[in-house]
């Protein structure tokens, strides 16, 4: 196929463009809701369309229904500080997908506790002690 070809059938498809750009999304985070960590089943506009906000990666996150629809039209820090789920290094990590700094967004949201294994995880291993190390980070531990 000539390679004219090729521009032709995307500009014929914009449609099967966008689906395949969705889809990379939610591959960046693995499926997961960037402000909760659920399931991601939908992609929030950070700055809503109706105030301007593009379709553009910076500007669209992954998130699951439930954030995506409560999130509304607020700012998304000031909403996202308000909620039960808030991570301050989830809100670093959209600082950082707004910037454009995927990368870095990633490894954030690699770095907070994803919010399903959290609420699972039985509250008795709090108290177990870490196991005592030679390793320089054992000063760090006893602090
Ligand atoms: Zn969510």
């Amino acid at each position: 196929m000539h390679a004219r070809d090729a521009v032709f059938l995307e500009d014929l498809c914009p449609k099967l463009r966008v689906r395949h750009w969705r889809q990379s999304l939610h591959i960046h985070t693995d499926q997961s809701c960037i402000y909760c960590g659920k399931q991601s089943e939908s992609i929030d506009h950070v700055l809503p369309r109706s105030r301007g906000g593009l379709s553009v990666t910076e500007n669209c996150v992954p998130a699951c229904l439930s954030c995506n629809g409560r999130k509304s039209d607020t700012d998304v820090f000031e909403w996202y500080r308000r909620q039960r789920f808030y991570d301050p290094r989830r809100a670093m990590a959209i600082r950082a997908w707004l910037d454009g700094d995927l990368k870095l967004a990633l490894r954030l949201l690699q770095w907070a506790s994803p919010a399903v294994t959290a609420e699972t995880k039985p509250a008795a291993t709090k108290h177990t002690q870490p196991k005592p190390s030679t390793g320089p980070g054992w000063t760090l531990q006893a602090a």
